[in-house]
């Protein structure tokens, strides 16, 4: 027996109707198809599917045409959801599918005959639109009329068993042709498939028998009894004929024939769809090896939303947010400007959308949201706002200040970004600070005047101790009489911050070091003063230019800790989200205050931008809009950073076939900078009304000088004193080494002498010359002789200022 139709009465029995060896499917496995329907799903990326079928015969043919596959991907992890529906009327089970916006995927499992009055009530239900798809399991799609029910924008597709495009053998194609001569809008039970399947059947079985016969000289034929139940009736040549049909192969009607233990191996489908203008078009291909091909190249998808489109009128709805969407509600002479009158709707927006509109020569009409806002999911699943106009086919386009999040996308799909911004703060610009009296302090941080006045007393006492050891620091007093046995030093302790304070002041004093060490010390301090002062009077200069004023508040940290100055955000937008859902502690934190305090939510911005206005307010908006408003309200202020990095879209319901074009025009114009053009017009980047402000805003960046900046010049000072240090040293320990030659004792004993003297920081500042001879006017005294005589002649001075 060959079966040429499918039989799918009773899958439970399959697999014992399949155990009879003597019967032949030339009708596709229904795994198979099962397949090629998974394939498809996931080609296409459907996630939630309604499968609409007719009889529990029906639901049992489809799940097992659907399940088999969908486990697959269910033990794959990937989820998906399906839904059955019986069809019992078509009409009741349309008007439900109306009702119920969630599904736009939809396999329907009904008879051929069916389809064109199926379509016919869905026309009518009005869910015939470009964003719903019906997946039509009937392998004669292509051979019934649909096309009309096309020019909507729906997508009709199915597979085709028979190769309507490809090229058949001559004597195939006419036979074909001769079974089919119907009108193809009766559909009845002479169909494409079943024709191409009874021609290839029949010829299948002529192979297999001209096989059989091939080589016998002698052919039996005897007749039988086909309702006996005994084996003694069956015909002997059956075997052997049965068994020649796995040898046959050929290229028939259905593609090629291959028959493997009474089942058909191998076989194509063919994926039609039926396009914008009625026409059947070959959209790709599947077989067991290679699965789904898609032939339809993107171009030529593009192409066909582009014609498309150009018959159509967009439905935009738009949410008022200046300067995105101007309503203007009155012209000039308080006149009522009508909902559809040009004009009515002005901004950015609407620039762009004309721009993109002019470069895919569409049309659109403006609907303004009802309850104004983007969208937002209500308990019940169902969204508000803009969005939910999209979902619920009420309009085309979201088109203003929609801000593209995850919430979002899982509903809607949205363009690529037209601009991109983030979550900023709107505060009241402070009065500027009453001038202070001691303002003049201000250039340098605390720190700074601290470390100053330190290092001004300890280079000072530094200083004089180091004169005192220097040797070199000790002079004549009396130039006039070179024969002085005593000296001085100039650097007494008072002299000492005498020097360093006139240095400091950049005055300068008569005092001047003469050693080496002393020198160096005040070297190192010159530079010191050179540097600070220099930095002070360049800071004072930017301190005394600008008019400071103190903000209570400098970014979203400073909020969270306090509860004086309340703040808030538009209720239900993307940023009510962005607080609800943070995980961010400081943020957590701010959305516990509002979320305890509902009267910091707002509905429009205008009424939070009256609220910061009116003071101890700030409004959590989003940053492009803030920067218009601070150019119209100039006691506005923005405070901080961004809190996020988002963009804006154009919103469109889920699977629109019109998303990639408008993203393609989008960039298009991003790259032709005529986005950047309407963004200079609206936002008044050249003449702001503001700018005054803003550019004494920019000067007033003026900051403390403090030690992370002038760290370094302390650094170097301290470096100077401790080579300072050991120059002293060195000068010290030589001229104990002279002295003690010439007073004749030990080395140490002489610097023990010395020391004694030099750390009475209180004594007096002359002293016998014996002790220093080479530093004394009176060269001659080097001499040791000489020494000891002037020792002699005056003990009384020896002894009372060094020893
Ligand atoms: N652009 C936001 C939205 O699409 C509204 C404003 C806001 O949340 O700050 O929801």
């Amino acid at each position: 027996m060959i079966q040429s139709t499918p039989d799918f009465s009773s899958i439970r029995s399959e697999a014992e109707e399949y155990m009879s060896r003597m019967k032949i499917s030339v009708f596709p496995e229904v795994d198979m198809l099962s397949q090629a329907l998974l394939d498809f799903v996931r080609e296409f990326s459907w996630k939630k599917i309604l499968v609409l079928y007719q009889g529990s015969e029906g639901l049992v043919r489809i799940k097992a045409v659907i399940n088999s596959g969908f486990y697959e991907l269910q033990r794959k992890r990937e989820k998906i959801d399906v839904l059955y529906w019986e069809i019992n009327d078509i009409e009741k089970t349309l008007k439900e599918l109306r009702t119920n916006v969630n599904y736009k995927h939809i396999i329907v499992d009904i008879q051929t005959d069916q389809i064109a009055y199926f379509l016919d009530v869905a026309a009518r239900m009005g869910i015939l639109t470009s964003y719903h798809h019906y997946m039509f399991t009937s392998l004669d799609l292509a051979a019934i009329n649909i096309g009309g029910y096309t020019l909507g924008g729906v997508n009709i597709t199915g597979y085709s068993l028979v190769n309507t495009t490809g090229r058949l053998p001559q004597n195939l194609r006419r036979q074909w042709v001769e079974s089919s001569l119907r009108p193809r809008a009766q559909v009845s039970s002479m169909l494409l498939t079943r024709n191409a399947l009874v021609i290839d059947s029949v010829r299948l079985f002529a192979l297999a028998l001209n096989a059989y016969l091939d080589g016998l000289s002698d052919f039996e034929t005897k007749s039988i009894n086909c309702q006996s139940k005994s084996s003694d009736e069956a015909w002997d040549a059956g075997d052997s004929i049965y068994n020649q049909f796995s040898s046959v192969q050929y290229e028939g009607l259905s593609g090629p024939i291959r028959i493997d233990k009474g089942r058909r191996s191998d076989f194509h489908l063919n994926l039609i769809e039926y396009d914008n203008e009625g026409n059947v078009q070959l959209l790709g291909y599947w077989n067991k090896s290679n699965g789904l091909n898609i032939t339809k190249s993107e171009d030529q998808i593009l192409k066909e939303v582009q014609k498309e489109l150009n018959n159509k009128t967009l439905r935009v709805v738009v949410k008022e947010e200046h300067p995105f969407i101007i309503v203007n509600r009155y012209d000039d002479s308080g006149n009522p400007i009508p909902e559809d009158a040009k004009g009515r709707y002005t901004g950015y927006a609407i620039d762009m959308m004309d721009e993109i509109a002019k470069g895919l020569n569409i049309t659109y009409t403006t609907i303004l949201v009802p309850d104004g806002s983007s969208g937002r999911e209500l308990p019940n699943g169902t969204w508000t706002g803009m969005i939910g106009m999209l979902m619920t086919n009420k309009a085309d386009l979201a088109l203003g200040d929609l801000t593209i999040n995850f919430e979002r996308s899982k509903v809607i799909d949205f363009t690529k970004p037209f601009m991109s911004m983030g979550i900023s703060i709107l505060f009241k610009r402070p009065e500027p600070d009453p001038p202070k009296l001691f303002s003049f302090l201000e250039p340098l941080d605390n720190n700074i005047w601290a470390c100053m006045i330190g290092s001004y007393a300890f280079v000072s006492v530094f200083l004089f101790c180091t004169a005192r050891f220097s040797p070199y620091e000790w002079k004549n007093p009396h130039p006039c009489n070179p024969e002085s046995d005593i000296v001085e030093n100039d650097f007494t302790l008072l002299n000492s911050f005498w020097f360093t304070i006139g240095s400091l002041m950049q005055q300068g004093c008569e005092l001047a070091p003469k050693a080496s060490s002393t020198r160096l010390i005040a070297g190192v301090w010159w530079f010191f003063t050179l540097i600070l002062i220099s930095s002070y009077t360049a800071n004072l200069a930017a301190f005394l230019t600008i008019t400071r004023m103190s903000t209570p508040i400098q970014n979203a940290d400073d909020l969270s800790k306090q509860t004086t100055i309340k703040y808030g955000c538009q209720y239900g937008g993307s940023t009510y989200s962005f607080f609800e859902n943070s995980k961010i502690p400081t943020y957590e934190k701010m959305w516990n205050f509002m979320s305890q305090n509902p009267d910091v939510f707002v509905n429009t911005s205008d009424v939070g931008i009256a609220k910061v206005k009116s003071g101890k307010y700030a409004y959590l908006m989003e940053s492009i809009p803030l920067r218009y408003q601070l150019s119209q309200h100039c006691e506005l202020m923005e405070v901080g950073g961004e809190l996020d990095s988002k963009g804006y879209g154009i919103g469109v319901p889920r699977e629109s076939p019109y998303r990639d074009i408008l993203s393609n025009e989008i960039l298009s114009l991003s790259e032709r900078q005529v986005l950047l053009n309407l963004y200079n017009k609206w936002w008044n980047v050249d003449n702001t009304k503001c700018k005054v402000e803003d550019d004494s805003k920019a000067s007033s960046t003026a900051a403390q000088l403090g030690l992370p900046n002038l760290g370094g010049v302390f650094v170097f000072l301290l470096a100077g004193l401790l080579l300072a240090f050991v120059i002293a040293i060195l000068e010290f320990v030589i001229n104990a080494f002279i002295n003690s030659r010439a007073d004749k004792q030990t080395l140490w004993s002489e610097i023990r002498e010395e020391c004694m003297f030099a750390i009475k920081c209180w004594g007096p500042s002359e002293k016998s010359v014996n002790k220093y001879p080479h530093v004394n006017g009176n060269a001659g005294a080097e001499d040791l002789d000489d020494l000891e005589a002037s020792q002699a002649l005056k003990p009384s001075v020896m002894d009372t200022s060094f020893r």
